[in-house]
C-alpha cells in the first residue's frame, strides 16, 4: 500500500469497524484479533495496531493486559452516566442549531430521516440502532465544533452498545422524536427543540430498563464468597 493512502485507509477500517459493531455483527463483549483483521482489511498489523488504538481510546474498545481485544460491553452503571452526560449536552446543541437555523443546510439530516424510516419498515434493528446513532452525530457535526463532535462520537457509540445489550423495544430511538427535534431546529425554536431532546434522551434510558435488573457487582459474590469461607471454616 502506498504510504500516502493509510491515513485514510485507517479511517476507512475504523468506519467500518464502526458500522459491523453497531449492526451487531460485531456483539458487545466480542474478542477481536489483531491477524484476522489484518487478513480481513488486507493490510499490516500495524495499521490495525493503530486503529484498535484509537477505538481503545475512545472506549469503544477494550485492551486487555493479556493482549486480548474485546468490543466494549457496557455495564448498567455506565449506561446510566453515560445517558446522564448526553443530557447536560445535547440539549444545548439543538439549542446551537436553532439559533443558527437560517444559515445551516438540512439536506444531509433530511436524507437521514428518510433513511432511518426505511429501515424501521423493514424491521431491520441493527441498521436501525446505528442510523439512529447516526443521527446524534449529524446534530453534533452542524455545530462545527470538533470537541463536541469527538465528545458525542464517544458518547453515542457506547451508549449504542448499550442499547444493544440493554433495551427492551423494537425501537432505538421512539418513531418522529428525531424529526420533531429537526423541525424545531427549523423553526428557531431553541426551546422546544431542547426540551424535546431532554425527552427523547429519557426515552432511550427508559427503554435500557436500567432498572430492570440489578446489575450484578463484585462486591456482592465477594461478600457471598467471604461468608461461605467463614461458614465452612466454623463447620
Ligand atoms: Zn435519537
Amino acid at each position: 500500500m502506498k504510504k500516502n493512502q493509510r491515513g485514510q485507509s485507517e479511517q476507512a477500517i475504523r468506519t467500518r469497524l464502526l458500522q459491523a459493531i453497531f449492526e451487531q455483527r460485531m456483539p458487545p463483549g466480542a474478542r477481536l484479533t489483531e491477524e484476522a483483521l489484518a487478513t480481513t482489511f488486507e493490510v499490516s498489523r500495524t495499521t490495525i495496531r493503530l486503529v484498535i488504538a484509537r477505538l481503545a481510546q475512545d472506549g469503544i474498545l477494550v485492551k486487555f493486559p493479556t493482549g486480548a481485544t474485546h468490543v466494549a460491553a457496557p455495564s448498567r452503571n455506565e449506561a446510566q452516566q453515560l445517558l446522564t452526560v448526553r443530557r447536560m449536552i445535547e440539549p444545548e446543541i439543538v439549542k446551537m442549531l436553532a439559533a443558527s437555523a437560517s444559515t445551516l443546510s438540512f439536506t444531509t439530516l433530511t436524507a437521514h430521516l428518510k433513511e432511518e424510516d426505511r429501515a424501521r419498515r423493514s424491521g431491520d434493528r441493527g441498521t436501525l440502532v446505528r442510523l439512529t446513532g447516526e443521527f446524534h452525530l449529524h446534530l453534533a457535526q452542524m455545530t462545527g465544533n470538533e470537541i463536541l463532535i469527538r465528545l458525542m462520537t464517544e458518547l453515542q457509540t457506547l451508549v449504542c452498545l448499550a442499547i444493544l445489550l440493554y433495551a427492551s423495544g423494537d425501537d432505538a430511538c421512539p418513531p418522529d422524536e428525531h424529526r420533531k427535534i429537526v423541525a424545531a431546529i427549523k423553526e428557531n425554536d431553541g426551546a422546544s427543540a431542547a426540551a424535546l431532546m431532554l425527552g427523547h434522551l429519557n426515552h432511550i434510558e427508559k427503554d435500557l430498563r436500567l432498572d430492570d435488573k440489578p446489575a450484578v457487582e463484585i462486591t456482592d459474590a465477594l461478600t457471598w464468597l467471604k461468608r461461605k469461607e467463614r461458614s465452612s471454616a466454623g463447620s
